[in-house]
């Protein structure tokens, strides 16, 4: 994950530390180095800016200088800025005073939505909850099937009316729900190819009729800053209250992971690493920022 970043920030701070005593010129010189990786792994232009300019001026002061061991606390500072740009996520879901707790799980096709409605599903189970898979992808016939096998697989049940519309089938699993004692409602929901207003509009539909307690998007590390720009849209759209970042796994160069919560303000909730059941995470940014500094 994320290598090619990884090992150039790790070469500019091993020669910075081969310099001992530190000048301005060296800190800026490393800061070059530092926002060329960042661009060459794809994050965000104006993030990249910011961020250099912030652990600047941070590290070029007297105390940082002329500390024992300035290159240490710049990279120090490098570490902290970098979870401040990734911070605030939780990696939870906010369980509802009143079940069940309904989730929503949207995103463009191919992003992984069935594949982590099912994953949170099971861990979710784990935790002693009783979750109910519902199947509103009503234009992929494979989809539905999809989500049966892999509930049948965690032994959580599916709930599906077949090509009914998206917001009946919604509704009426919150009353399968409440008679069968499922507390945890994840809703499955169809995607396109791009973002247009007929997903819109059937993502706003389902909103309305079942309220759900946590929206998450479900979006592919791979594509990088188009990752980054779906999540714009989808937030502007339907008010996001986490990301669910997948197939980091993947030979991913890190620009959405490191560019998402900047741009939207959205935080990564979880990490898909896999395409295994097992294989989310909640999101630790000091974790990854530990992982991407070595
Ligand atoms: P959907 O169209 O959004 O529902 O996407 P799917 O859940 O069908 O996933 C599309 C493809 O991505 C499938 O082949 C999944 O197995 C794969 N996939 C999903 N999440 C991950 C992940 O975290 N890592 C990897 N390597 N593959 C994943």
């Amino acid at each position: 994950m994320f290598q090619g970043l990884s090992e150039k920030l790790q070469e500019t701070f091993k020669r910075l530390k081969g310099k001992g005593k530190l000048k301005e010129s060296d800190v800026n010189e490393a800061m070059r180095e530092v926002r060329v990786a960042l661009l060459e792994a794809d994050v965000n232009f104006k993030v990249v800016k910011d961020f250099v300019a912030k652990v600047k001026e941070r590290s070029i002061g007297q105390e940082v200088l002329e500390s024992l061991s300035p290159a240490q606390h710049v990279i120090k500072i490098v570490h902290e800025e970098m979870i401040e740009l990734m911070g605030g996520a939780t990696g939870k879901i906010l369980i509802s005073s009143k079940p069940p707790t309904i989730i929503l799980l949207i995103g463009l096709q191919g992003a992984g939505k069935t594949t982590h409605a099912a994953k949170l599903a099971n861990m979710l189970k784990k935790q002693g909850k009783h979750p109910l898979l519902v199947a509103c992808d009503i234009y992929r016939p494979a989809a539905i099937k999809q989500l049966q096998v892999l509930g049948g697989q965690l032994n959580v049940p599916v709930f599906s009316m077949g090509q009914e519309a998206p917001r009946d089938i919604a509704k009426a699993s919150i009353a399968h729900a409440n008679q069968n004692g499922q507390d945890v409602v994840i809703i499955d929901t169809a995607g396109r190819l791009h973002i247009n207003e007929e997903l819109m509009g059937e993502l706003r539909d389902i909103k309305s009729a079942v309220k759900p307690h946590e929206i998450l998007l479900v979006v592919d590390a791979m594509t990088g800053q188009d990752a980054v720009n779906v999540a714009e849209s989808f937030h502007n759209e339907l008010g996001l209250d986490g990301v669910i970042l997948t197939k980091l796994d993947g030979d991913t160069r890190g620009g959405g992971a490191l560019s998402i919560k900047a741009v939207t303000g959205c935080t990564i909730k979880f990490v898909g690493i896999g395409e295994k059941m097992d294989a989310l995470e909640p999101f630790h940014p000091d974790r990854m920022a530990s992982r991407i500094l070595g």
